[in-house]
Parts: structure tokens; C-alpha cells; sequence
């Protein structure tokens, strides 16, 4: 595919999973719009799969101007080689100024493989994405205590991953126009590793994303054992299991249950956090919870600033204590 003049366009490379669009997608083409409509160039989005056609139109409808589709039964799933070499192709001969994509799976490995291939920055997990003064992409994300920008000033794509519920979900507009455009894909696709099916974890919790009632913990539970505690208070308030990141790293947990900038989103009405810190990393991730409650046998943790209500107290020994008066008082509610 030929260089052509830059289209200076915000791009989406959007997410089929199950044949349906991720939310995430939607949400980004969402903020593109905006984006787009500051900088007055064009929504695009690219969309690999094996029957795109349909999830192409919800694209539109959320604000995508023009949809790359690629169709072809070996894009089913995500392949790494075959999905990035269509869109470096892409992406040399448009030359959109922006591209973004989700913190999935897929966007946490995809997305570096482009940056490199396209010699551009890449700004991973931003929770904020806005135009500077100079019409630069101001990539924000959590650091040192506090909100840092990132701007790629030179290379293009200026290049961004941002997680599902960061941005909110555009209404659909079935009204709205755009054009769907078909790309050429080659039949025999060469690719040096190959995804051959892909096995989903089953997971009997409640989902975080939708959860009433959040028990999240970090490291001040201590160990193992410690754990269990966390857990059977989740299981007591019947609360979905969420975690900061030692606790993955200790395995007591896994990354599916992590909270914040490079985990999940959440806005549960009520959220408890046991032996966490607050570190913005990770309560980025609760900014949509209603109230908020922390323990902590630290009274000066900065955690305590950011909640409703505080429990200075070590969760080892308060934790017994604090499941057997909440399991009498729902006995007590049961008898009455
Ligand atoms: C790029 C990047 C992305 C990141 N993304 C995420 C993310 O998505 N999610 C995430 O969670 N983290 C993330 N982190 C890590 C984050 O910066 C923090 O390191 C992490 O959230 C801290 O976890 P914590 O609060 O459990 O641990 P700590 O900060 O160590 O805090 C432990 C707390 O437990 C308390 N405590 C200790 N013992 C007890 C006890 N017996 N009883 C009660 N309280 C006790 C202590 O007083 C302390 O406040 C990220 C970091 C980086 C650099």
C-alpha cells in the first residue's frame, strides 16, 4: 500500500470478542470523537475478525466515520504477527495522527509490537486523554503521587491504551453516516507464532465490573493465610474479591482481580479497602464507587484521606471479630 498525504485522522484499532464488539471500543471511539471534533479531522477505526461487518455499523453509530474491516476466518481470534503486520501497512500509507486502543489482552501485547514496527511512543494505561495547546495528545497517567503528561511531540501515531470504563459509553446514533471499507487480506497469511485456540478461564465470582459490593485488599494482608481472611469477609458481605498489585505478585490472587491503572474499572456502590495504602494506581480503579469505607492499623495512611469512613486497626485480629458480629447481625435479621 502506498504513502499517501497524512489524513491527520484519530484512529481506533477496536476489539471483537465472541463476535461482539468490547465495550472498550465503543468507549474509544467515544473519546475520538471528541478528540476528532477539537482537531477537525475524521474518526477511523480498524476492525479485524471473521465477520466484522455488523460490529462495523455499532461503530458508526458510536461515532467512527470510516471502519476498516478485514475479514477473513484466520483473524477469528487475535494473531499477533498477522494482526500487526495489516495494520502497520495501514497505518504508513494513511498516517493517522492519533491511534489508540484497549488495555486488553490483546492492546497490552499488540499495541507495543506497533509502537515499535511505527518507531513512535506508546503511553500505556492513560486514565485521561486530552489536547494540549499545541493540539498534542496529553497522555495522562498515575505517577509519583500524582498525574503525569505524556506528549509525543515528533513521531506519529502519538499512540495510547486506556482500559475499559475509563471513558464512558457512547449513546448509539443509528442515524449517523459513515463509510465501511474493506481491506484486501492475503489468503495465505504468514505469521511466525500463531494463537490456536483460545481457552476462557471460568470464573465463579461475581464480576468486579458489575459488583454492588467490592472487599478489596493489598498487601497488609500479610500472607496466605491472611488472604483467606479477605476472602471470607467477601464471602460474608456476599462482595465481589478485588486486590492491589502485591497481592497478585504474592499469589494470592490473579491479575484478574486488580484494581486501578492497569487493571479493572469499577463502581460498585460500596467499596471496603483492607490493608491498602490508596496509592493512586490503584484508586483510580474505585473513582466510580459511592462510598467508601478502609482498614488500615496505620493512622497516618494516605488512604484514610480518600474514603468515608476509616478503621485504624491490624485486619488480623479485627477481621475475626468483624465477620462474626456481621454474620450475628445477618442471623439476628433472619430470625426477626
Ligand atoms: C505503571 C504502574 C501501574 C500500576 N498499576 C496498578 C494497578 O492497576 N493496581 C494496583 O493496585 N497497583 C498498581 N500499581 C502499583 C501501585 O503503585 C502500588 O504499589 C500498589 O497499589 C500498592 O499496593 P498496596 O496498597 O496493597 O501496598 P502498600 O502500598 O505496601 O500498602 C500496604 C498497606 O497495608 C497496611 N497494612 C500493613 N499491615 C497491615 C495490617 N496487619 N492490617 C491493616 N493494614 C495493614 C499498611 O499500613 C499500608 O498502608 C502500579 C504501579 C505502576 C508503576
Amino acid at each position: 500500500m502506498e504513502k499517501e498525504k497524512p489524513s491527520g485522522a484519530v484512529w481506533v484499532i477496536a476489539e471483537l470478542h465472541d463476535c461482539r464488539l468490547r465495550t472498550v471500543s465503543t468507549q474509544l471511539v467515544g473519546k475520538a470523537r471528541s478528540l476528532a471534533n477539537k482537531l477537525n479531522v475524521p474518526v477511523e477505526v480498524i476492525l479485524l475478525g471473521e465477520q466484522p461487518e455488523e460490529p462495523a455499523k455499532n461503530l458508526i453509530a458510536s461515532g467512527a466515520d470510516r471502519v476498516y474491516i478485514g475479514a477473513s476466518s484466520d483473524l477469528a481470534v487475535y494473531q499477533s504477527d498477522v494482526y500487526a503486520d495489516i495494520i502497520v501497512k495501514l497505518v504508513r500509507a494513511k498516517q493517522p495522527e492519533i491511534l489508540v486502543m484497549g488495555s486488553t489482552f490483546m492492546g497490552r501485547e499488540l499495541a507495543p509490537i506497533l509502537a515499535a514496527r511505527l518507531q513512535t511512543g506508546l503511553t500505556a494505561h492513560c486514565i485521561d486523554l486530552v489536547l494540549d495547546e499545541n493540539n498534542l495528545l496529553d497522555q495522562q497517567i498515575p505517577a509519583y503521587g500524582g498525574l503525569l503528561s505524556i506528549l509525543c511531540p515528533e513521531k506519529r501515531p502519538q499512540m495510547a491504551t486506556v482500559a475499559g470504563g475509563v471513558f464512558p459509553t457512547p449513546e448509539l446514533d443509528s442515524s449517523r453516516k459513515g463509510e465501511v471499507v474493506r481491506l484486501e487480506i492475503p489468503t495465505e497469511l504468514s505469521a511466525r507464532v500463531r494463537t490456536l485456540e483460545v481457552v476462557i478461564e471460568s470464573h465463579d465470582e461475581q464480576s468486579l465490573e458489575s459488583a454492588a459490593f467490592i472487599v478489596a485488599a493489598g498487601a497488609g494482608a500479610g500472607d496466605a493465610k491472611g488472604w483467606n481472611q479477605i476472602e471470607a469477609l467477601a464471602a460474608t458481605l456476599n462482595a465481589a474479591l478485588g486486590c492491589t498489585r502485591p497481592a497478585v505478585d504474592e499469589g494470592w490472587t490473579d491479575l484478574e482481580t486488580m484494581i486501578g491503572q492497569s487493571g479493572k474499572m469499577v463502581s460498585p456502590q460500596f467499596y471496603i479497602g483492607v490493608g491498602l495504602s490508596g496509592e493512586l494506581q490503584h484508586m483510580v480503579g474505585v473513582k466510580g464507587a459511592q462510598i467508601m469505607a478502609a482498614i488500615n492499623n496505620d493512622p497516618k495512611s494516605p488512604v484514610f484521606e480518600q474514603v468515608d469512613y476509616g478503621v485504624v486497626e491490624d485486619c488480623r485480629t479485627f477481621l475475626p471479630l468483624f465477620i462474626e458480629r456481621i454474620t450475628a447481625f445477618q442471623e439476628e435479621r433472619v430470625t426477626c
